[in-house]
C-alpha cells in the first residue's frame, strides 16, 4: 500500500466570515472561483497562488504538493 497520492482533502476558511468547510480538491484541474456556502463571497486566490486551496485551504492543491512541473491551472 502506497501513500505517494496527495492527500484530496481541505478545508477552505472564508476570508469573509470565517466560516470553514471541507472540500475535495479535483486532481486534474485546480479551483479558480470558490462561493463561500454562508456568505455567498466568491473567493479568488490571492496574487502568486494558482487556486483558493492555495491561498484559503488548509492543504495546498495536488498540483503544489507534487513538485513535478507546473501547475495544471497556472497555464
Ligand atoms: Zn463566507
Amino acid at each position: 500500500m502506497t501513500t505517494t497520492a496527495p492527500s484530496l482533502g481541505s478545508v477552505l476558511t472564508c476570508p469573509e466570515c470565517g466560516h470553514a468547510k471541507h472540500e475535495v480538491m479535483p486532481t486534474n484541474a485546480c479551483q479558480f472561483f470558490y462561493e463561500c456556502e454562508r456568505c455567498k463571497a466568491v473567493l479568488r486566490p490571492k496574487a502568486g497562488d494558482f487556486c483558493v486551496f492555495c491561498s484559503f485551504g488548509s492543504v495546498k492543491c495536488p498540483s503544489m504538493q507534487m513538485q513535478h512541473g507546473p501547475p495544471s491551472c497556472g497555464a
